[in-house]
């Protein structure tokens, strides 16, 4: 049966397109052609109607291939165009196809007709299909994967336009943080997946607000809203408290869930987004600790120093003593299932708290800047670490995670020189782990700094790729070795179709650049085959081993199913 082809002629000659169309009919097409032979013409017939080809001779009367093909590009349109002349030389054809022509034929050689046609229609399908695989990226990078809910990138992204659009009419907004207290509990003593609930909570917030978009999950059991100011904002937060304390319905039980809202107000008490939530979060402690349900910020809040920031003095003092301790997560090399690299991971071994895990802390230190010589601890022990297993035969990489604050910090790169001096370590022993998000906050900046790493040695990754703020503009002019797929999408791969696409999508994305790709988050066979399958470089997660202090790794290393890659 005849493959339609919708195809348009750009070509003076009748006969010649006549030709042209019976070599394609031969091939087993059967066109639906419209021929057109000025500027004016093709515009109207691309605007009027979807083509799936277009053909162009090179020189005629009153237009040219390489005007065809701009005016083709124009209108934002990206099918194959191929030339299809009778005059064309070699390197005319060059230039042609450097400017975006995806092929040409001599006229006196139209047997190489079809199989171009072949070729570039597959093409095109291909280009299609990873245009519809970064926009899921894009999109994805602004959904809370657990909830589909706006992420705290949309949210901070939202937040800062608003305040910025207000500035002029002065409506400006109120942010409020509600922490749902009683979940984790909840979800705990039931063992659920936390998922439909916490969306429950989502939408039920959502229902008492007028716009949509302005209830984001930003992590955990906390969401964020954003509050047109104008009309009394504590009567709005009594309405949402008490919509709230109706129960919930969770697997079939009625259960009361408590909230506690921290609300800080621009501009009153700051004009910029990531201030306004960290003072809203210091509310929010006054909240649960005062058991109010809801607190706006006070500077008086700061200095009388809520829980969060007491820690945080502790946490000083147990990094300059050097109490904190890293584990370590291996990487295996999917093809050969050899070990190459493991990750450095921090925890904070607490006298009342038993071992705080990152999550609890490494947000607070950077807030707060302790990151700076928790960063210094890290580096440091992790190259003496990687160097002794080195001395004693085994050679691993390691990676340390940068915070944001970390990228940027001025003294970064005179630190990690030192780091290697002191250490005797070599910088092809290291890799530094940066988000997407550290990278977009000053784009420039991190372009500087990752360059100079990148020409000393020291290996560049960037982690949680596509929870962030996608640019890929950006990432493209990056000098880095790696990308790590987020957890999130790695886990729902199998369970999940949008999960998988994005998986493939940025194992190809990554492949396109010429970067190794890392998936995190692997705690199943399956998925380490459909890893494989899918052409993945590195695979980290629970399958193949939890992070563990360095002693029971190096058991690890000797008695685990997958191997060493190299030994020294
Ligand atoms: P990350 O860099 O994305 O690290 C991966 C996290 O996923 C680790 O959690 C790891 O234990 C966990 N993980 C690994 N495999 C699996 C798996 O198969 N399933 C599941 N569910 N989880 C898995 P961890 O150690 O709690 O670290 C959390 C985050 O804290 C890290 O995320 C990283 O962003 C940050 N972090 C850790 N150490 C440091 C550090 O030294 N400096 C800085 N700035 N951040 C750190
Ligand atoms: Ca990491
Ligand atoms: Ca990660």
């Amino acid at each position: 049966m005849a493959t339609p082809l919708r195809a348009l002629l750009v070509e003076d000659s009748e006969d010649d397109a006549e030709l042209l169309l019976r070599q394609l009919r031969r091939g087993g097409y059967e066109p639906a052609h419209v021929r057109v032979e000025t500027p004016d013409a093709m515009s109207a017939e691309l605007a009027g109607r979807p083509w799936d080809i277009v053909f162009s001779d090179y020189t005629m009367p009153h237009f040219n291939a390489f005007d065809a093909l701009a005016l083709m590009k124009n209108t934002g349109l990206d099918l194959p165009f191929i030339i299809v002349s009778g005059t064309i030389s070699e390197d005319r054809a060059v230039i042609a196809m450097r400017a975006g022509a995806h092929d040409y034929v001599l006229k006196d050689n139209l047997n190489r007709l079809v199989p171009a046609v072949e070729r570039e229609l597959r093409e095109a399908q291909m280009r299609q299909e990873r245009r519809a695989a970064e926009e899921a990226v894009h999109r994805l990078a602004y959904t809370d994967p657990v909830t589909g809910m706006p992420n705290r990138a949309r949210f901070t992204e939202h937040a800062q336009q608003t305040i910025a659009a207000a500035r002029d009419n002065s409506r400006l907004p109120a942010l409020l943080i509600v922490d749902i207290d009683r979940f984790r509990e909840v979800n705990n003593t039931l063992g659920r997946g936390r998922g439909d609930d916490l969306l429950q909570v989502g939408l039920r917030l959502r229902g008492v607000l007028p716009a949509v978009d302005v209830v984001a999950r930003l992590g955990g059991d906390e969401f964020g809203i954003l509050l047109p100011q104008g009309g009394d904002v504590t009567e709005v937060i009594r309405n949402l408290t008490g919509f709230l304390d109706a129960p919930f319905m969770i697997g079939g039980i009625p259960i009361a869930v408590e909230v506690s809202i921290g609300v800080a107000l621009a501009p009153d008490h700051a004009a910029d987004v990531d201030t306004l939530l960290q003072w809203a979060d210091i509310a929010l402690f006054r909240a649960k600790r005062t058991a109010t349900r809801y607190a706006i910020y006070a500077p008086e809040l700061n200095r009388r120093s809520p829980e969060r920031l007491g820690l945080m003095a502790e946490l000083r003092h147990a990094v300059e003593q050097r109490r904190l301790m890293l584990h370590f997560q291996p990487k295996m090399a999917i093809k050969t299932g050899r070990i190459v690299a493991t990750e450095a991971l921090v925890r904070w071994p607490h006298p009342s708290r038993g071992l705080l895990m990152p999550d609890e802390f490494i947000g607070a230190a950077e807030l707060t800047g302790i990151i700076g010589p928790l960063t210094r601890w890290v580096l440091y022990e992790a190259l003496n670490r990687c160097h002794t297993m080195r001395r004693q035969g085994t050679r691993l990489r390691v990676s340390v995670n940068l915070s944001a604050r970390s990228l940027h910090a001025p003294d970064l790169l005179e630190m990690i020189e030192g780091a290697l001096t002191d250490t005797g370590a070599g910088p092809e022993q290291l890799m530094l782990e940066v988000t997407e998000s550290a990278i977009m906050l000053s784009p420039e900046r991190a372009k500087e700094t990752l360059t100079i790493l990148s020409r000393i040695g020291v290996g560049v990754s960037i982690d949680d790729f596509g929870t962030g703020y996608t640019s890929l503009a950006i990432i493209k002019r990056l000098p880095i070795d790696e990308i790590k797929i987020d957890k999130s999408f790695v886990m729902g791969m199998l369970a999940d179709k949008k999960d998988a696409v994005i998986v493939r999508a940025v194992i190809e994305l990554g492949h396109n650049l010429g970067l190794s790709v890392v998936a995190e988050g692997v705690e199943t066979q399956e998925t380490l085959d459909a890893l494989a399958a899918l052409g993945c470089d590195e695979a980290q997660g629970y399958f193949i081993c939890k992070p563990q202090a360095c002693g029971p790794l190096k058991n690890w290393l000797l008695t685990s199913p997958w191997k060493l890659e190299a030994t020294a």
